[in-house]
């Protein structure tokens, strides 16, 4: 087992950490948060007082922050000094394609290997060690990370060199953003057209319709498996967040000139569910906006 340094212990990186200490790993763990770094002593981490020393004599350096800022801070103040030649850096976060490349080319500047591997499930994934893993990185630096990733994932995909996993990610969750609209709004329209909730799930969930928007995290409660509508739309993965990651899109999009007009069309819906104040509601909970008359 090794020695891991684990940088953020919000919502996502505190049930990874420990789920790396579950596995006999020796977790330091640092966050800002007194009450973050409380979860991770109790849950068999080591907390630590700054990310310096998170990093210091760690074999893997693991960052789960919120945005491409505070990665790409952490990095300059903290990892690239204190990392060992050996260590390998590993970034969860979702965060832009450009600052995952210039991560890593900071790392590389200082002989140092790093990757993107950014996930798929939420918290409740990363509490259970099932998240999906894709990483952008070298086939040697995927090797390194794999081993670690794999303690916390139920499967880690090598998506291509740095900067890949941050691709597959934004291009996954624009599909998830407008697939849920579109589910959204055919629930309704069938509703209107006198057609029940139960008998459209029955027919379009095994039809060309079918998504796992619609077969597993139906917006519509009471229909399909138990999902974030059947308890008013709370817990889940928050619109913001949602937002956030179409945003990442529409930017990468516009970086390469990439037409995306359903992306957008998501990106805006979005933008208008989170600014009426439900940014902290599930993402499904949209077709409560798309009930209302405008
Ligand atoms: P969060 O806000 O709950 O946690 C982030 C943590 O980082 C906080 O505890 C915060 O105190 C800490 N932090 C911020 N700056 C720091 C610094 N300089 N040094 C140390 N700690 C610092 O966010 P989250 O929900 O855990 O998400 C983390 C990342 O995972 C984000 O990039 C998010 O987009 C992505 N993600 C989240 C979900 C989800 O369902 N929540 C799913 C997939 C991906």
């Amino acid at each position: 087992m090794a020695r891991v340094g684990f940088i953020g212990l919000g919502n996502m990186g505190g049930g990874m950490a420990a789920n790396l200490a579950k596995k006999g790993h020796d977790v330091r763990a640092f966050d800002l948060s007194a009450e973050a770094l409380e979860r991770a002593r109790a849950a068999g981490c080591l907390p630590v007082v700054t990310a310096t020393e998170a990093a210091e004599g760690a074999e893997a350096i693991i960052t789960m922050l919120p945005a491409g800022t505070h990665v790409e801070q952490v990095y300059a103040q903290s990892v690239l000094d204190a990392a060992l030649p050996s260590a390998i850096l590993i970034d969860c976060s979702t965060i832009d394609v450009a600052t995952a490349k210039r991560i890593a080319e900071m790392a590389a500047a200082k002989g140092l290997v790093a990757v993107d591997a950014p996930v798929s499930g939420g918290i409740a994934a990363a509490n259970a060690g099932t998240l999906t893993f894709m990483v952008g990185g070298s086939k040697d630096a995927f090797g390194r990370a794999e081993p670690f990733l794999a303690d916390m994932g139920k499967a880690v995909i090598h998506a291509g060199a740095n900067g890949a996993g941050q691709a597959a990610k934004i291009c996954n969750n624009m599909i998830l953003g407008a697939e849920m609209v579109a589910t959204c709004e055919a629930f309704l329209l069938a509703q209107k057209l006198g057609l029940e909730a139960q008998a459209f799930f029955d027919i379009a969930s095994v039809s060309s319709g079918q998504s796992w928007s619609m077969t597993s995290y139906c917006p519509v409660p009471g229909v399909g498996p138990e999902t974030p509508a059947d308890h008013d739309y709370q817990g889940g993965f928050a619109a913001a967040l949602m937002l956030k990651d179409l945003r990442l899109a529409m930017a990468a999009a516009e970086s390469v000139d990439a037409q995306v007009p359903m992306g957008a069309r998501a990106r805006e819906l979005y933008e208008a569910y989170a600014g009426a104040g439900h940014g902290g509601r599930d993402f499904s909970g949209i077709i409560n906006m798309l009930a209302e008359k405008p």
